[in-house]
């Protein structure tokens, strides 16, 4: 059986490094960029305590090594920009285990070491569709040292090219983006807050909101982030110090806190070497009907990164994947098309209730949001349940949790 990953990232490496344990099963990951790329060397992720407690139910010497490469994501405060609290959640009160902060890059490495020579570098995918000989399979094309190479006849492919996917605009049209109208603006700057700054923290001052926690080794992490017209473009402006400097002016006339301090003067020292997105989100879908095509992580689906859901589900998706995969595999009874329904059926309502989520605890960053009415809900019961339900159940095909997690 021949299977084609697309895309050595969040979901893709995780997924390779399972699947080439397989006896029988011949897995390519093909990856764009070279083992030692840091492109996404300047950011911070903060990944959800659902899926370290997906990674340790489903590989757990993988686990122990992104942890290993990370600290522990314990607490969540929220405060004005004057230093006002708004609210201290430690997080193992709506988790069974803490969620880590790590650097992109440090998270990328982990896995694709842990993936082995099942990822293929230096391989540009530059076509993708269904193969005109077998009905179900596809073929892929890439560019790989000057060379074009093509695959034909794949049993699978797996699209896990992340949030412009390939595999998914060719095989199943480009998903449309919903701009939710926040303009998110990202730096890594070095630690010298003298310990101002630990666990994920964030400020607001109206609907601005400064997010920031320490990674390793010796960095740390910041976003902020400006509401927007959904679909206009950043304001050059915005990545100006005097502009950064008055947003962040706490409107209670009270002066800055210490640490917000410290992270202006951290955050303009490095403004022209930031990066700016925009928050949008896009419809879930996980395969095709006619082809036997499976989409993972972004390629799946876009989300709001608010509560930091975007890798973490990437983890959990790959984590069922592999898991079903295995036991499909095994059982060696139904046809791929199958398996795929499973995947879907386990993942969607999962994604679609994180992706939900997401986007309401985003009301604080929207244009005239109010922060204390904001950050109060958060605090309330039925917030919390459903932060719980998030952190706690993960999605992985419910009878196959269930035996990993009986001792
Ligand atoms: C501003 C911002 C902040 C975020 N913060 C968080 C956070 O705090 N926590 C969190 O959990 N998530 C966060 N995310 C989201 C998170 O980064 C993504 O959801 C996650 O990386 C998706 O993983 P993936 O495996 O789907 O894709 P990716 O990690 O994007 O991997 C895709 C891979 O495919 C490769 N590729 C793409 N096209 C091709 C091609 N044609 N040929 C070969 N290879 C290809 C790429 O090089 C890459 O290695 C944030 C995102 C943004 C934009």
């Amino acid at each position: 059986m021949k299977i084609v990953i697309l895309g050595a990232g969040v979901a893709g490496a995780l997924l390779a490094r399972r699947l080439a344990r397989i006896p029988g099963i011949d897995v390519t990951c093909l990856e764009r960029v070279q083992p030692d790329d840091h492109s996404e060397a300047g950011t911070g992720l903060n990944v959800g305590p659902n899926a370290v407690k997906a990674l340790r139910l489903t590989d757990p010497a993988l686990a122990a090594q992104v942890e290993a490469a990370s600290l522990p994501w314990s607490r969540w405060t929220a405060a004005l920009a004057d230093g006002s609290v708004l609210f201290d959640l430690p997080i193992e009160s709506v988790a069974d285990n803490p969620g880590i902060r790590i650097r992109w890059s440090e998270l990328y490495r982990v896995l694709r070491v842990g993936a082995g020579s099942a990822i293929r570098y230096g391989c540009d995918v530059t076509g993708v569709g269904r193969d005109p000989k077998a009905p179900g399979k596809t073929f892929v094309t890439w560019e790989e040292g000057g060379q074009v190479h093509r695959s034909e006849g794949i049993d699978l492919l797996v699209g896990a090219d992340g949030r412009y996917s390939l595999a998914r605009s060719a095989l199943s049209g480009v998903p449309q983006p919903r701009h939710v109208g926040v303009a998110i603006l990202r730096a890594l700057v070095e630690d010298t807050s003298g310990g101002l700054v630990d666990d994920y923290g964030q400020w607001f001052n109206g609907a601005h909101r400064l997010l920031a926690f320490r990674v390793k080794p010796g960095h740390v992490y910041i976003a902020a982030t400006f509401p927007l017209v959904p679909g206009a473009p950043v304001a050059p402006a915005w990545s100006t110090a005097p502009v950064m400097r008055a947003t962040w002016e706490p409107a209670s006339g009270r002066p800055r806190s210490a640490t917000l301090q410290w992270l202006l003067d951290a955050l303009c020292e490095q403004l022209p070497d930031s990066h700016w997105a925009r928050m949008q989100e896009s419809d879930v879908r996980y395969h095709e009907t006619d082809a036997n095509v499976l989409y993972l992580g972004d390629s799946a689906h876009g989300m709001v990164p608010t509560l930091g859901q975007g890798a973490t589900q990437a983890m959990e998706d790959a984590c069922a994947a592999a898991l079903i995969i295995e036991d499909e595999i095994a059982q060696g009874q139904r046809p791929v098309a199958a398996w795929l329904e499973r995947i879907a059926r386990v993942r969607t309502p999962r994604v679609q209730f994180a992706m939900a989520l997401s986007l309401q605890a985003s009301d604080t960053l929207l244009a005239g949001a109010d922060p204390v009415a904001g950050a109060h809900w958060k605090t309330q019961p039925p917030f919390l349940a459903d932060l719980s339900r998030l952190f706690r159940d993960v999605a992985l095909g419910k009878e196959l949790a269930q035996e990993l997690a009986t001792p």
